[in-house]
């Protein structure tokens, strides 16, 4: 199921990076997958990655990427804070997705509320502030991203980066709406820290909540793992 469920992924990603990326190809020198689309005027790309100036040629249709020499100037500071900004929602989200599967299970199965021992209240609460953590820690990255993007790689158009930072803002929207509907107090009773899940209004804001978190969780670990290829390489 699991090998199922690869490939669906997989070819879901392949068909969306032929859409978005148009012609790729691999960069000559460290393999990193390049658009052709972000190359300037004079057909002349630098990989973000490690720095060569390539110039795409055009041979019969296909592409013969020429590496042409190395940017000489490139600002690589030691230590980035984008890349440790980033472990902050990275790191967070998933324990507030838990702490939410956790707390709707135990809704769901009436002795599982019993295992909590009546401290739902105490675990919705911090599932919250771990969800409130989790969105308001992407605003540094956010903007230490785009001073990065600004500085590093000197505004120029890469597909990863306008994904990057669509996805960011994506990501921060669904955040904050997760974020309300918790806070609203809509999903989780007050008295018993548990979902509603009896009443059909609390069914189905318990079912919104969780399905904000699942598609929050989903963008956020790809916008990681794009980060993690311009970081780490292909
Ligand atoms: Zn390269």
């Amino acid at each position: 199921m699991i090998e199922d469920l690869r490939r669906i992924v997989s070819r879901a990603t392949d068909r969306f990076t032929r859409r978005y990326w148009g012609l790729t190809f691999r960069c000559p020198v460290c393999h990193f997958l390049l658009a052709a689309v972000d190359a300037d005027g004079n057909a002349l790309l630098v990989c973000p990655v490690c720095g060569v100036v390539i110039e795409i040629e055009s041979v019969y249709g296909h592409i013969v990427p020429v590496v042409h020499d190395v940017e000489v100037f490139r600002p690589q500071p030691k230590a980035r804070v984008h890349p440790l900004a980033t472990h902050l929602p990275i790191g967070l989200f998933p324990f507030a997705l838990f702490g939410a599967v956790v707390l709707f299970v135990a809704s769901l199965v009436g002795g599982w509320g019993a295992v909590l021992g009546g401290r739902a209240p105490v675990l919705a609460d911090a599932t919250l502030v771990l969800l409130v953590l989790a969105v308001v820690g992407a605003l540094p990255t956010l903007a230490s991203g785009l001073w990065d993007w600004n500085r590093r790689y000197r505004r120029r158009p890469y597909r990863q980066i306008t994904f990057k930072i669509a996805g960011s803002i994506v990501y921060l929207a669904v955040g904050a709406l997760a974020i309300a509907l918790h806070a609203s107090g809509a999903v989780f009773s007050g008295a018993t820290g548990l979902m509603q899940l009896g009443s059909p209004l609390g069914l189905l804001a318990g079912v919104v909540y969780l399905g904000v978190l699942a598609v929050a969780m989903v963008v956020v670990a790809t916008l990681g793992h794009v980060g993690g290829t311009l970081v780490f390489g292909r």
